[in-house]
């Protein structure tokens, strides 16, 4: 059982009020330890600190940034492990999996120590001889980072990595759910000698952090990942002291599959994209569609692909899949699936769960499922279900694929199989998404732009384009004698 505190000004404080919340392993629902919980004065401390931190930080020459983000690299890649069995411990994915996360993470931190030497301004030619037009990127300021339970290891380097590679020092707040894979991660950085300031770490009631960051103008940025309704409620907030915003929220993911397609590797590759983190990920596969002719051997190979998929604790060696993250999940879930039931979707395989030990919030297992014919007005075809429940619906024509492809207010990833180059160039034009996946069920990688279209957020995080979320530009016009 371990006790975790708070990170401010570069040290690891307990909570001034003598606050702390259950993190429990929703595998079984056991205590895996206490964390501290910020108060307003913490939250304070910590704007103060990185509002202090953060003209020497960005000061600093790019190399030297760049240095103490690789010393952090290295140590990331060093205790990988450590911070996978946290992972798993407060999220309950399979340890493969959580050490799949982390290196993922961890690329994230080297690719942006390397981009924090590649912020280029310009000069643009002026219209009379004796000026001249100069843009500088400047980073932004201090920043504020709200992270979700799903990747809670992913999540906080990606935001974190792109920020101090600019200049921008960053106050994290992680989800109350799984706070200590940031802290080992955070711990990390403490390692690596990253001055103080630069990075803080608060956990607690999001409200509280929340309003504290966001009503303060010093608080210059904030970077959020989670739902959809809570990014526009930050967005909101954020209209008062008019801060920069980057969101990357929900989606609902079409899965299209043609006629034309490598059946085999359409299933294969959905079947990592749907069982991953028991199917609780903004890019998970949420909608299949086939065309008609090839959805009888479709939902063969995939049905009998889920009926073998092994559930359990993420620490059992074979387990492919682990639990949802708590009792509300759960229950999302079961809605999601007896409604399309109940307007005459049909089951193939699944369509029940279970629990383990005898905490009501943790311990819920929902075994892989497909429904066929479902129809557009099921729940499950509008909202994010969050769980490893797959809905088919066919169709006939490639415009009709798109048409219920782009019937989404979420545009955030999709996916097409099809052997036809044109076909699979086409279609990916017309996906009204951020991210397409043609003939590919895991486009996500470090240097390639991540982020949705609609109300799936703004802005990008990854390549180039996730530290220019960071940067303000400024221009410099320079009138010579
Ligand atoms: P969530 O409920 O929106 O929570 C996300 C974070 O926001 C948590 O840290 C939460 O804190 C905090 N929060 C909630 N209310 C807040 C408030 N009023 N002020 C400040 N912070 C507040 O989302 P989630 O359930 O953790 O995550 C799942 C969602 O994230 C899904 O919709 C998924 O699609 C999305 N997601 C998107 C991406 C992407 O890259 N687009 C990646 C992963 C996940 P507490 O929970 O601690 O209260």
């Amino acid at each position: 059982m371990r006790t975790e505190k708070l990170y401010i000004k570069g040290q690891w404080k307990d909570s001034a009020a003598g606050d702390y919340f259950d993190v429990l392993n929703p595998a079984d629902g056991s205590l895996v330890g206490k964390m501290a919980a910020a108060g307003k004065e913490e939250v304070l401390e910590a704007i103060a600190a990185a509002d202090q931190a953060f003209e020497e930080w960005s000061n600093l020459p790019a190399q030297v940034r760049s240095g103490y983000m690789k010393k952090w690299h290295k140590l990331l890649q060093e205790k990988e492990e450590i911070i996978a069995r946290t992972l798993t411990a407060e999220q309950g994915k399979p340890l493969e999996e959580a050490l799949g996360e982390v290196r993922s993470g961890t690329s994230y931190v080297e690719w942006y120590a390397e981009e924090a030497k590649r912020v280029y301004g310009e000069t643009i030619p002026a219209s009379s001889s004796p000026k001249r037009i100069m843009v500088l990127r400047q980073p932004v300021g201090v920043t504020a980072a709200i992270t979700p339970w799903n990747f809670p290891a992913s999540m906080v380097a990606r935001k974190i990595s792109p920020a101090i590679a600019a200049g921008c020092p960053v106050i994290l707040k992680p989800e109350e759910k799984t706070p200590f894979s940031a802290v080992e991660i955070i711990k990390l950085a403490h390692e690596a000698g990253i001055p103080k300031g630069v990075i803080a770490l608060l956990a607690g009631s999001a409200e509280l952090i929340g309003d504290t960051l966001l009503e303060d103008r010093r608080v210059r940025k904030i970077t959020f990942t989670g739902s959809t309704d809570v990014g526009k409620a930050l967005m909101k907030q954020s209209a008062d002291t008019v801060k920069c915003v980057s969101l990357e929220l929900g989606g609902h993911a079409p899965y299209i599959v043609f006629d034309d397609a490598d059946l085999d590797k359409a299933a294969e590759e959905l079947m990592g994209v749907k069982i991953k983190n028991c199917g609780q990920t903004c890019v998970s596969a949420n909608r299949l569609y086939v065309q008609e002719s090839v959805e009888k051997e479709l939902v063969q190979k995939l049905s009998e692909a889920f009926s073998k998929i092994k559930i359990g604790n993420g620490f059992d060696k074979d387990t492919q899949m682990g639990p949802l993250i708590d009792g509300d999940a759960y229950r999302k879930v079961q809605e999601h699936v007896e409604d399309a039931l109940s307007k005459g979707a049909k089951l193939v395989t699944g369509g029940e769960g279970f629990h383990k030990g005898d905490h009501d919030q943790a311990g819920y297992y929902y075994k892989p499922t497909i429904l066929v014919d479902v129809t557009a007005d099921m729940k499950i075809m509008k909202e994010e279900t969050f769980g490893p429940v797959l809905p088919i619906q066919r169709f006939t024509t490639e415009e009709e694929a798109i048409q219920l492809a782009n019937n989404s207010r979420y545009g955030l990833a999709s996916y097409v199989f099809t052997e036809s180059l044109n076909r699979g160039i086409r279609v990916s034009e017309k996906l009204e998404f951020g991210i397409v996946g043609l003939n590919d069920g895991s486009p996500g990688t470090a240097q390639a732009p991540f982020g949705g279209f609609k109300e799936s957020g703004l802005e990008r995080e990854g390549g180039h384009f996730g530290i220019e979320s960071f940067l303000e530009v400024k221009y410099v016009s320079i009138s010579m004698k």
